[in-house]
């Protein structure tokens, strides 16, 4: 399926550099709006302390990814920080056809392709206030080797390279200023008349509106 005009749910990308407060931000989005479903992607990075098979992600070796990849299972896949990471194209298409809204935490280059199969959906690149901000919150995360905290490092001004591509940014300086504005797109997007035609279907109907 290549549109999402047959779809009643609203799919969702945030997209940002480890570091700029993702994770938290969505989880707090999450937390307001429980009818958005979080995607769990399958990857090939260990998992790090705390983290459990099937919550956080679904850990597999590259041989096995692979041959999904090959198999067409993803939706979209990409190599982040020397592992794989790929999204379950049949979670999404399955959820988003009974009207679930479903985000997606992934990089630049998975968005890039979903964007491409799935043009309505609403792309977010959420920035941090500042580099400085930026090292600081990276070192902070404590699970990673030193080495790992400087690529990211790196990694971080290649991901932010691609903000533009991106319909919105959100700048996590103030932190529930950056949620009311996540909310605020979220809830926007569900308002775009060809989700609430497809989510109101007899609605739409009875008061005679007809898809263009
Ligand atoms: P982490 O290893 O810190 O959990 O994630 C590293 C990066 O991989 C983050 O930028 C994250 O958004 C990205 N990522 C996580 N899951 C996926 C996925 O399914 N597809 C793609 N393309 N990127 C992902």
């Amino acid at each position: 399926m290549s549109s999402t005009t047959s779809f009643a749910g609203s799919l969702f990308m945030v997209v940002a550099p480890s570091g700029a407060g993702k994770s938290t931000l969505v989880n707090a989005l999450l937390a307001q709006e429980p009818t958005i479903k979080l995607s769990i992607s399958t990857t090939t990075r260990a998992p790090r302390p705390g983290e459990t098979h099937g919550k956080e992600y679904y850990f597999t070796t590259a041989e096995d990814f692979v041959q999904r990849a090959d198999a067409g299972e993803f939706l979209e896949w990409a190599e982040v920080h020397g592992n794989y990471y790929g999204t379950s194209r049949i979670m999404v298409e399955e959820q988003m056809k009974t009207g679930t809204d479903i985000l997606l935490e992934i990089d630049w280059q998975g968005a890039r392709q979903v964007k491409k199969q799935f043009p309505q959906a609403a792309g977010i690149f959420i920035l941090p206030p500042s580099i400085d901000a930026l090292e600081e919150r990276l070192k902070k995360r404590a699970t990673d080797a030193p080495h790992v905290i400087t690529r990211r490092l790196l990694a971080a001004g290649g991901e932010i390279a691609h903000a533009p591509e991106f319909e919105y940014a959100i700048i996590n300086e103030e932190f529930a200023v950056a949620l009311s504005e996540l909310t605020a797109i979220v809830r926007a997007a569900r308002c775009r008349f060809a989700q609430q035609a497809a989510r109101n279907a007899s609605l739409f109907a009875q008061l005679g509106i007809h898809a263009e």
